[in-house]
């Protein structure tokens, strides 16, 4: 096994090394520094991509002689990774790079210009390519299934739309319910809140709920963003809003759930593949537990609110904790997913994982796609885009080719809430240890039953044995329900 794992932390470190470039090009800097950055990652992980498809890899796979549990999955995945990755031949990656470089520049124009048709050919293109790299890829059913499975393995198509397909007819006129009922308050957030102190406040709350500074770090960024260096040094960005309380406070709770994640993965992993979270989904579900289950419930602010009230006093000396727990929770459909409340926002993810898969199909062209988005905008959140920047323009994500990429966060949702429903079911008494700002017991479940077993477990094993059922979205909706009728009420 030891030829293997030294040559498997060759292309571990040339990863490492890739993402604290990144990082860095994100957070300090200069913006001059770009062009030479990028091919400075281009080659790191081009060479990490030739290593893992290289004979060498697959002769020492073979060679190899697991005597334990993790040498077994080892092998397993990384002849997975290998197998997969050498299905996709390299003038196509090269071209969907050149593709995505081309198509950000003409997103960004498009969007501040407001003129989809810049944007448009770039798209087709993209669509073009990714119908290509699946194709390459391969799948049974059909070929979104190949995208899908990039981020969230073994997720098929047709059970995501199942899935969705079940939170959307009872999400829609939930929303319409809940939005003629006075939810919108959200005046105590857009107060004085001094940067110094949104800053101290968010990372003393981040460090509360375990993530451990000793091995990770907080820096800003202009889009909040988690990265993992190796298990022992993972890092966190946020930004700071002077007058608004959510984008830098939210935003530290859930990259610190990502981070948190990464930091519990088991020390035994680290220089291999396996020391990674298993897919998107799951990522999303940790950070989400952190940022929506506990940091927009009444127990977790009955701690905190004290002593948020003593960091703002401008803006929250004469605020109840009621009426905070409401602004908080205020529900508001708009028509930009980062902005979205914790109700409507997987509304949002829905609308893109339908036209991805239609644009893939071929049953709506990339023309018509401003119109489709649009009318679905209005069916299910009963807003509509004043203009194309505000609608289909809003997200990078298919500019830099990532499609497939959308329904995770959605999948994170419902999977925050079937983990967290176990948990409470194994602790007894959650609620009080959060009331007494105690959440180590929720994150020793974490740990036990999610973060140390990095890429060992999929997905889909780690729910079943954690919750003892595979993804499902009647807990999500069952918790919304409760937390707003009980809100509605009060
Ligand atoms: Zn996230």
């Amino acid at each position: 096994m030891e030829p293997l794992r030294s040559h498997l932390a060759r292309i571990t470190h040339l990863n490492q090394a890739a993402a604290v470039l990144e990082w860095d090009m994100e957070t300090y800097m200069p913006t001059g520094g770009a062009e030479a950055r990028s091919k400075q990652v281009a080659t790191l992980r081009s060479m990490a991509h030739e290593l893992l498809v290289s004979d060498e890899t697959a002769s020492l796979l073979d060679r190899a002689k697991p005597t334990s549990a993790i040498d077994e999955d080892l092998v397993r995945v990384v002849l997975k990774d290998a197998e997969k990755a050498s299905r996709v031949p390299s003038s196509l990656i090269a071209a969907l790079a050149e593709a995505s470089g081309r198509a950000k520049g003409a997103w960004q124009e498009a969007r501040s210009t407001n003129t989809f048709a810049l944007f448009a050919p770039h798209l087709e293109r993209i669509v073009d390519l990714s119908i290509q790299h699946a194709e390459a890829l391969g799948y049974t059913e059909q070929p979104y299934d190949a995208l899908l499975d990039q981020y969230e393995e073994g997720a098929t198509t047709q059970k995501v739309s199942d899935v969705f397909e079940e939170v959307r007819s009872q999400l829609v006129p939930f929303v319409k319910e809940i939005t003629g009922t006075g939810m919108s308050c959200e005046g105590p957030l857009h107060r004085e809140y001094p940067e110094a102190e949104q800053w101290a406040f968010g990372l003393r709350m981040a460090e509360r709920i375990g993530y451990d500074l000793d091995h990770g770090r907080q820096d800003r960024s202009a889009h909040p963003f988690s990265t993992s260096f190796s298990t022992t040094d993972v890092r966190i960005t946020t930004r700071l809003e002077e007058r608004f309380f959510n984008p830098a406070f939210f935003g530290t709770l859930h990259e610190a759930g990502h981070a948190i994640y990464e930091q519990g993965i088991d020390p035994a992993l680290e220089g291999t593949p396996l020391a990674d979270g298993t897919s998107l989904g799951m990522h999303e579900s940790q950070s989400r537990l952190w940022e929506n289950l506990i940091g927009r419930s009444l127990p977790f602010w009955e701690y905190a609110y004290p002593q948020a009230q003593k960091a703002f006093p401008l803006a929250l000396s004469d605020v109840s904790l009621d009426a905070f727990y409401r602004a908080i929770n205020s529900v508001s459909p708009s028509t930009i997913r980062v902005e979205a409340d914790e109700v409507t926002y997987n509304l949002h993810i829905m609308l893109r994982f339908e036209l991805e898969q239609k644009m893939i199909t071929g049953a709506v062209a990339v023309a018509d796609l401003p119109q489709e988005w649009n009318d679905r905008m209005e069916a299910w959140l009963g807003v509509r885009p004043l203009n194309d920047s505000e609608g289909v323009l809003q997200d990078i994500h298919w500019s830099l080719g990532a499609i497939g990429y959308f329904p995770t966060y959605a999948l994170g949702n419902l999977m925050s809430v079937q983990l967290f429903d176990a948990a409470k079911a194994a602790i007894p008494n959650l609620d009080e240890h959060f009331r007494a700002g105690d959440f180590s017991p929720l994150l020793g479940w974490l740990r036990t039953n999610v973060h140390q077993w990095g890429r060992r477990r999929t997905a889909s094993e780690i729910l079943v044995a954690a919750t003892g059922s595979d993804l499902d979205a009647t807990p999500w909706m069952t918790y919304l329900r409760r937390k707003y009728e009980a809100l509605v009420a009060r």
